[in-house]
């Protein structure tokens, strides 16, 4: 579905994210990444050198760099420092992500956070949660909070949410611990929407539908703007949970070709370009509205988890192929207002 004839602007990247391994001290059921304790996929440390000033040089919109995983701090801590440094002398924030393993105790987590903080690094997520907690203990979640407070960086707390899950936001709010840090302005309790990673459950007809996610139905924030990059070099669209679920949101590869010029392919491509503007729900809808035989879709699932049906679907993907065409028009001019509108405020950023 590439249509390279219309001149469109190229939304390029605010914010990239490093899958820097995909080894991991734990094991959660349904990782949407399926890291563990047995896979050994990391970058080295020249690629990741290497990349970050790739990216630099081909994203002119580029802010941050999230380092993530699997467990970013299983790189070693003084390399992890030393990419902290370098991304910091290029002129962009940082974020690491982590289960929080290494911070056994308080002392150890305020060194640890103190250390990055000198070589630049700017904000720090951390997740736990049901699974989580199965290997990672809360206390060293604390530790992490309250270190981070201490040397003043911004700290978001990813909990697991889906109905099914017994830890909550409450449990952690009403630590005492943190008590005193609540109001510090620099803690965020997010409830990152836990999805079932397997492979099989490809339905999403006849789900559950008690929690909806805010913001499941509407336009993707991810794709184009947050992409990923693989240890192996893979570029993918976006930092969506489904996103390594399906090989189409794979964009090239950062070790054989140029970034610039994957960006200005892959915008070309229809139906991402409509998940941009739309978002993946939307989609689906428009299949539904152009064949009625088509089942209904659920309203209260994930929006990842809408792009991944979209894309594994062969009745939904089929139907797209045969009617996208009618929608060129209207979403061209949707995009090209939405990229001016976003391009402005990331200038004011
Ligand atoms: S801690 Fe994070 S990366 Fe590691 S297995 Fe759990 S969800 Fe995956
Ligand atoms: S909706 Fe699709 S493109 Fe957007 S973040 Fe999720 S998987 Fe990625």
């Amino acid at each position: 579905m590439v249509k390279k004839s219309i001149n469109i602007p190229i939304v390029t990247p605010s914010t990239v994210g490093l899958i820097t391994t995909t080894q991991c001290t734990a094991a959660c059921k349904d990782c949407c990444f399926g890291c563990n304790q047995r896979n050994h996929e990391a970058m080295d440390y020249n690629m990741i050198i290497n990349t970050l000033d790739k990216v630099v040089k081909s994203f002119p919109d580029i802010k941050l760099i999230v380092l993530t995983g699997g467990e970013c701090f299983l790189l070693g801590e003084d390399i992890l420092a030393n990419i902290i440094r370098h991304i910091n002398k290029l002129g962009l924030k940082s974020r690491i992500v982590t289960n929080g393993f290494w911070a056994s105790s308080f002392k150890k987590a305020y060194k640890t956070i103190l250390n990055l903080r000198e070589c630049g690094l700017t904000e720090i997520n951390v997740s736990t949660g049901d699974e989580h907690l199965k290997w990672v203990s809360l206390d060293n979640i604390i530790n992490i909070i309250v270190a981070a407070v201490k040397n003043k960086i911004p700290i978001s707390i990813n909990i697991e949410s889906s109905v099914s899950k017994f830890f909550m936001s409450r449990d952690l709010l009403e630590d005492y611990r943190i008590q005193k840090f609540i109001d510090s302005g620099l803690i965020y309790i997010v409830n990152g929407h836990w999805v079932s990673a397997s492979k099989t459950d490809d339905s999403i007809t006849k789900r559950d539908s008690k929690h909806i996610s805010s913001g499941n139905t509407l336009r993707c924030t991810s794709i184009f703007s947050s992409p990923s990059i693989l240890p192996n070099g893979s570029i993918i669209a976006c930092c969506g949970l489904t996103s390594q679920d399906h090989e189409s949101l794979i964009l090239g590869n950062v070790l054989t070709s140029d970034l610039s010029c994957i960006f200005e392919k892959s915008i070309y491509d229809f139906i991402k370009l409509w998940i941009y503007t739309d978002g993946p729900y939307s989609l689906l809808e428009y299949c539904n509205k152009v064949d009625p035989h088509l089942p209904n879709i659920d309203k209260g699932l994930h929006i990842c988890e809408y792009c991944k049906f979209l894309y594994t679907n062969d009745d939904y993907f089929s139907t797209l192929k045969k009617y996208y065409r009618y929608k060129i028009p209207s979403l061209i001019g949707k995009y090209e207002i939405l990229t001016k509108r976003i391009k402005s405020i990331n200038q004011k950023i």
